[in-house]
């Protein structure tokens, strides 16, 4: 299937390059990119890149930092995917086309740092007394006070944007043993894949993921030799540092004999159940070993009449929550339903729905350092849509939409919490458990 190959594409040839020839320039990917909806250029949408993608295969244009840019230019929300009435899947080609840029060009050393010494080398935790170390010294709020972000690029100031929490200086896998057993008669094995963000920053959703696989009866497995996993190197075309995450995160849990997998980051999870088995296809090997589920989608398909007898009783008055619908865990796992039929049965809360819950937030890795002020006009819109549910508590599935949304309700220092959709569930459990 391979033409003229003129600038030499291996990794867009082949499968990418015959998604790219069956784009019939319909436009219908145009109105649901986030991207072109703040921008309105060509090059923001589907369209307008692939078209770019089919120049530089045929020869037609030379690549250059001007193209990277434009592939760079994209938040990887598969919503182009989703509109496209031939069934293509273009975010994969720009990932593909970023992984032939950095085969060209190499990263900027500050993300060659991020990628592929925080989060390529060595074990989760490192990253966490990094994170840690820079919290408590304030760091990310002096960098931003002394305008250190000219001088540093534009990623700490991206930092200094989202909104984190304290960070311990213990990871999560640090904390916990390897193997977890429940109180109860055992029911099954289940590996739980922690993640960076939850192993670091946000260890709440880690220990309530955990805290309510075990009070179901599950003996939790969280192999210590896990590491990232690898989507951000996937969405920043390394695709080399990609490949050794699948190969250690596949040994990590293959070591056991699992039911499931369980994660609770949206993203690790459409890596895992996504990019790995597309990054491996050609040797067609089962990577992990078992299946991987989303967790609220494990907990509502198998688990919500036991949750709803755990629920407690008496509640008096419900707080209004709402629900974001990450990129990562509605389109590219299918996880829409189930995060909403936990928080129906939760007694504490209301559920509202904002209006378009399944927009994307503006968060997207690189992206979000490379055109903050997309980023932040998408993250801004997302605001105004949960101001209007006039909810207290945003509930979501990712950690990256938590930072990017955290962010922007602080930026009017409104009162509005975001939490995991697993943590109001602990919450609720823990309740029902006082009674
Ligand atoms: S993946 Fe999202 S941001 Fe990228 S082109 Fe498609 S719709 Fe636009
Ligand atoms: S919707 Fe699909 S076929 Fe139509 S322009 Fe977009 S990518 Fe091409
Ligand atoms: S996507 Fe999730 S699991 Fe993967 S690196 Fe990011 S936070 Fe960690």
């Amino acid at each position: 299937m391979t033409t003229s190959n003129v600038n030499s594409l291996p990794l867009i040839e082949g499968y990418y390059e015959e998604q790219i020839i069956r784009c019939m320039k319909c436009g219908m990917c145009q109105s649901t990119c986030p991207v072109y909806y703040e921008d309105s250029l060509e090059t923001g949408c589907a369209r307008g890149k692939l078209a770019l993608s089919e120049a530089l295969l045929h020869g037609k244009l030379e690549p250059n930092h001007k193209i990277e840019m434009i592939f760079n230019k994209c938040l990887l929300c598969h919503a182009c995917a989703q509109a496209c009435p031939v069934g293509l899947s273009p975010d994969k080609v720009f990932a593909a086309a970023r992984a032939e840029m950095v085969k060209r060009y190499d990263m900027p050393w500050i993300k060659s740092i991020i990628y592929r010494k925080l989060l390529g080398e060595g074990k989760l935790s490192s990253l966490t007394g990094v994170l840690s170390l820079a919290n408590r010294l304030k760091l990310f709020s002096l960098a931003r006070s002394l305008s250190i972000p000219k001088m540093l690029g534009k990623s700490v100031e991206r930092l200094s944007f989202v909104d984190l929490p304290d960070i311990p200086s213990r990871s999560f896998m640090d904390r916990f043993p390897e193997i977890l057993e429940p109180k109860s008669k055992v029911i099954g094995d289940v590996g739980y894949f922690v993640g960076c963000a939850q192993n670091s920053v946000f260890q709440d959703v880690a220990e309530a993921s955990v805290n309510v696989l075990l009070s179901l009866g599950y003996r939790v497995i969280i192999p210590k030799d896990q590491g990232c996993c690898g989507f951000p190197h996937y969405g920043a075309g390394d695709f080399e540092t990609l490949k050794q995450k699948i190969v250690q995160n596949s040994s990590a849990f293959k070591k056991y004999k699992l039911d499931a997998i369980i994660i609770s980051c949206a993203t690790g999870g459409s890596g895992l159940k996504d990019v790995y088995p597309e990054m491996t296809k050609e040797d067609n090997i089962n990577t992990l070993g078992a299946k991987v589920y989303d967790i609220s989608e494990f907990l509502a398909e198998k688990h919500l009449d036991d949750l709803k007898k755990m629920m407690p009783k008496n509640i008096k008055e419900k707080e209004k929550v709402t629900y974001h619908d990450a990129c990562h865990l509605n389109r590219l796992q299918g996880v829409f339903n189930q995060p909403r039929e936990l928080l129906n049965i939760m007694p504490s809360y209301e559920f509202v729905e904002m209006e378009n819950s399944t927009k994307c937030c503006g968060e997207g890795g690189g992206f979000t350092v490379y055109y903050q002020d997309i980023s932040t006009s998408v993250a801004n819109r997302k605001r105004e849509t949960i101001k209007n549910t006039g909810a207290k508590v945003v509930a979501l599935g990712c950690p990256g939409c938590r930072a990017q949304i955290s962010g922007a309700l602080k930026q009017e220092r409104l009162n509005i919490d975001t939490k995991h959709t697993v943590c109001l569930l602990w919450d609720e459990i823990k309740k029902g458990k006082g009674q």
